[in-house]
C-alpha cells in the first residue's frame, strides 16, 4: 500500500531490533498516543492505531519476517499474508494487546488503561444500570396428567416484591428530588490521576456513590424509604409446556421480585409437582393401568372401558386373556419436553379372583373346577408376567 510508513519507523526502532526492543518502542509509542491522555484528537489516535498495527506485524514472527523481505507488498499476498491494514479499531487494539499496557502498570498500581478505555468492568459501553437486580422468586406449581399430556396455560396469584405505586420503582419522593450525581457529575464515572512511571495517567472507574445511574435521590420516596419496591401481589400467567415431570424446574427471566430503584427484576423459577391421578401412574412417557377382569370375561372376551389421560377409550379384550397380558394404546402417553412423539398407555390385565360365593355361584365353580378345559396348560413360548414387564419397558 502506498504511502505507509515503515513499521520499524512507526515505533522508531532499528529494523534489527530484538523482540524486547519492538516491545519496548511499541509501549512507549501506544502511551504516547493512548486516547485517554489525547481526548478528541483524531491524529493521536491514527498514530495509535499505525503503532498496533506495526506492532501487529513485528511481534508475530511470521509475520515480520515476510514483512521483512516484502515490506507492505506482503499485506497483498493472499492467504496468510494478510495483515490487519489498518483495520483494527481501538477497542480490538486493546483485546490484542491489553498486556502490553497491563505491564506499564508502575509499582504504585492503579493503572489499568484495559479499564479506563472500558469504562471500568460490566458497566462499560455506556449502559448505565441503575438499581440491583431484585431476588428470585420460587413458586410451586401443580400439574394433572391431562395437563402434562398438552401443556397448560396458569393463572397464579403470588406475593413477592413490586415496583412500589407511588414513585413507580425510583426510590425518589417526586422528580424533583432526584439530581445529578454531586460526585460524577451525572456522567456515572469518575476520573482519576494517576501517578505511574510512565507519568500521570487518568483512570475512570463507575462513580461510587450513584453506582453508576449518574443520579441522586435528594428526597426518599416515603412509601418504600427509596427502595423503589414494596411488598404486594401479582397475578401471574404463563405456560407450562407438555411432558414436565415432577420436579422439574422451570425459569422464567424478569418475573421475579422487582428490583431496587429500578434495578431489573429477577427471575421466577416454577417448581412441577404432578397431582397423582386415581387410576393411571406415569412412566416416563407412558402410561400405566391396571386393569381388573373378572374370570368369566377373560375367558369369554369382552369391550371394556378404561381411563386414559383424554378421558375414556374402549378397549377389546380378546377371549383367552391371560392375567399379566398388557395391552397397548399407542400414542396415548405423554410428550416428553425434549422430544416429539408420545409415549403409550399400558394396560395390564389382571384378574380379579371372587373373595365371596353364594351357594350358586359355589355350585358352578365347583362344576368347573372339574371341566377339562379348566385345567391348567403351561403356555408354551409364554413369558412371565415379569418377564413381559421387562419387554414392554425395553421397548417403551
Ligand atoms: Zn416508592
Ligand atoms: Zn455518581
Amino acid at each position: 500500500m502506498a504511502g505507509k510508513r515503515d513499521y520499524y519507523e512507526v515505533l522508531g526502532v532499528a529494523k534489527g531490533a530484538s523482540a524486547e526492543e519492538i516491545k519496548k518502542a511499541y509501549r512507549k509509542v501506544a502511551l504516547k498516543y493512548h486516547p485517554d491522555r489525547n481526548q478528541g484528537d483524531k491524529a493521536a489516535e491514527e498514530k495509535f492505531k499505525e503503532a498496533a498495527e506495526a506492532y501487529e506485524v513485528l511481534s508475530d514472527d511470521q509475520k515480520k519476517a515476510r514483512y521483512d523481505q516484502y515490506g507492505h507488498a506482503a499485506e497483498n499476498m493472499g492467504q496468510g499474508g494478510g495483515f490487519h491494514g489498518g483495520g483494527m479499531n481501538v477497542e480490538d487494539i486493546f483485546r490484542n494487546f491489553g498486556d502490553i499496557f497491563g505491564n506499564a502498570r508502575g509499582g504504585g498500581g492503579g493503572f489499568d488503561p484495559f479499564e479506563s478505555f472500558f469504562g471500568g468492568g460490566g458497566n462499560g459501553g455506556g449502559q448505565r444500570q441503575r438499581g440491583r437486580k431484585g431476588s428470585n422468586l420460587r413458586i410451586r406449581v401443580r400439574m394433572t396428567l391431562a395437563e402434562v399430556a398438552h401443556g397448560a396455560k396458569k393463572t397464579i396469584k403470588v406475593k413477592k416484591h413490586v415496583q412500589c405505586h407511588t414513585c413507580h420503582g425510583t426510590g425518589a419522593k417526586d422528580a424533583s428530588s432526584v439530581s445529578k450525581c454531586t460526585m460524577c457529575g451525572g456522567n456515572g464515572v469518575v476520573r482519576r490521576t494517576t501517578n505511574t512511571i510512565l507519568g500521570q495517567m487518568q483512570t475512570t472507574t463507575t462513580c461510587p456513590q450513584c453506582n453508576g445511574s449518574g443520579e441522586m435521590i435528594t428526597k426518599k420516596c416515603t412509601t418504600c424509604n427509596g427502595l423503589g419496591t414494596e411488598y404486594g401481589e401479582e397475578t401471574l400467567t404463563f405456560d407450562i409446556p407438555a411432558g414436565v415431570q415432577d420436579g422439574m424446574q422451570l425459569s422464567m427471566s424478569g418475573k421475579g421480585n422487582a428490583g431496587e430503584q429500578g434495578g431489573p427484576a429477577g427471575d421466577l423459577i416454577i417448581a412441577i409437582e404432578l397431582e397423582e391421578h386415581a387410576d393411571l401412574e406415569i412412566d416416563g412417557q407412558n402410561v400405566i393401568y391396571n386393569l381388573y377382569l373378572n374370570f368369566a370375561d377373560a375367558a369369554l372376551g369382552c369391550n371394556v372401558e378404561v381411563p386414559t389421560v383424554d378421558g375414556k377409550a374402549k378397549i377389546k379384550v380378546p377371549a383367552g386373556t391371560q392375567a399379566g397380558k398388557v395391552l397397548r394404546l399407542n400414542g396415548k402417553g405423554v410428550p416428553s419436553v425434549n422430544s416429539y412423539g408420545k409415549g403409550d398407555q399400558l394396560v395390564i390385565v389382571n384378574i380379579y379372583t371372587p373373595q365371596k360365593l353364594s351357594a350358586e355361584e359355589e355350585k358352578l365353580m365347583e362344576k368347573l373346577r372339574q371341566s377339562p378345559n379348566f385345567k391348567p396348560q403351561p403356555q408354551k413360548g409364554e413369558k412371565g408376567f415379569f418377564d413381559r414387564m421387562k419387554d414392554v419397558f425395553r421397548e417403551g
